[in-house]
């Protein structure tokens, strides 16, 4: 077949699938001048529209980005910060500085201090070997923050190019589109505009100074647990509004049913407390860990649920993690479902997460 690109931003069109790289509906290929869909929304609506790419395609991109000149603004979301992580970066930014941006700051109690969670946000970029020019808390949904980010991308990238990159879902295109309606209110028809011989598949967004606003699609991480749960239950599991923590007392030999997506057992330790940071719609029961087999075994998909009845034989089985905690305050996370904080040391616990979801240890972001 011959091959047709996007006159905006370069990406090959394809005709297959709406959601991915490159995608123009098959009747646009009779026209001269083709463009994807992802340009033809930002042309006609000044609106970023999110796209997945393979992790193929994804260092491609990414090794690009240490040929170019300019700010590599990588979006994290805060309430998935390890599934939302991407993980090579700091090996293909070459000598560009990096503003880390936290997203989805509304998710978090009101009474957690934003400068904590900042110096937490520190700590964890350092020990995951990433060098950050500055790290800022933002909700681009609600627009917290985003005065702020805007003067720290003005001020770091000393007049060049912009490069935001992300995996799916941490907010991107929002928090983009956010930035095209602050700088140029709503009426200002955005152009799309390709550098000559690019090969990066990127949305170019113009700066008033001749430089842009280069918008990379998302690439999937496969460790999250979103990708194992059906899309119409995905709403359950992703917290829409600020999370409300819930306090167990738990002596040891006791589980915690997350609905029947994940389980938490303290298997030993005196009686502490464990504090769920989860989506305020999930369900957790309590049981014996004893019973726990059982129960799943007879109650998924109903009393244990999401994942509901028609979605429960489908959904993977529980691979069991466990975590020997010496230290108070640890968070064990469940990659893309949320944490549940150890508050005191010298615990054994363990994570259930269907097979191929992460989950991992850290110390408590709240
Ligand atoms: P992208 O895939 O990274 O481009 O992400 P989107 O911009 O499409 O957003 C993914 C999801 O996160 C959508 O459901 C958004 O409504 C939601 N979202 C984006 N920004 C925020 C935010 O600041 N707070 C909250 N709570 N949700 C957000």
């Amino acid at each position: 077949m011959e091959t047709v690109q996007c006159i905006g931003c370069g990406v090959l069109i394809q005709t297959e699938d709406p959601t991915k790289l490159g995608y123009a509906p098959a009747s646009s290929l009779e026209k001269e001048e083709v463009i994807c869909q992802r340009c033809f929304r930002l042309k006609n609506y000044n609106e970023i529209q999110p796209v997945e790419l393979t992790d193929d395609d994804f260092l491609k991109i990414l090794n690009g980005l240490g040929d170019q000149k300019g700010l590599i603004v990588k979006i994290v979301d805060i309430f998935d910060f390890n599934g939302s992580w991407l993980p090579g970066l700091h090996r293909f930014v070459g000598n560009n500085p990096v503003l880390l941006i936290a997203n989805k700051a509304d998710l978090l109690p009101k009474s957690v201090k934003k400068n904590k969670v900042i110096n937490w946000l520190k700590r964890e970029a350092k020990s995951l070997g990433l060098q950050t020019a500055d790290i800022l808390l933002v909700s681009a949904a609600k627009g917290q923050g985003m005065v702020e980010a805007m003067d720290a991308i003005e001020q770091l990238r000393k007049g060049e190019n912009v490069y935001v990159v992300g995996s799916t879902n941490v907010g991107k295109s929002t928090f983009i589109n956010r930035i095209i309606k602050q700088a140029t209110g709503e009426e200002q028809v955005i152009t799309t505009s390709q550098f000559p011989g690019t090969t990066l598949d990127m949305i170019q967004i113009p700066m008033d100074d001749g430089k842009s606003i280069c918008d990379t699609p998302g690439i999937i991480n496969h460790h999250q647990l979103a990708h194992y749960v059906d899309p119409s239950e995905l709403k359950l599991i992703l917290p829409k509004n600020e999370i409300k923590p819930k306090v167990y007392q738990l002596n040891a030999e006791q589980t915690l049913f997350i609905g029947g997506l994940a389980r938490f057992d303290f298997i030993q330790g005196d009686r502490s407390a464990f504090t769920a940071h989860l989506s305020n719609q999930l369900t957790i029961h309590r049981t014996k860990l004893s019973n726990a087999d059982a129960l799943y075994a007879d109650h998924k998909g109903e009393l244990l649920s999401p994942p509901g009845k028609n979605h429960a034989e489908k959904y993977p089985e529980l691979v069991r993690h466990e975590f020997s905690i010496k230290s108070p305050k640890m968070d064990i996370v469940f990659s893309g479902l949320g944490w549940i904080t150890c508050q005191t040391g010298n615990v054994v616990v363990a994570a259930h997460v269907p097979k191929g979801v992460a989950v991992m240890v850290r110390p408590s972001l709240i």
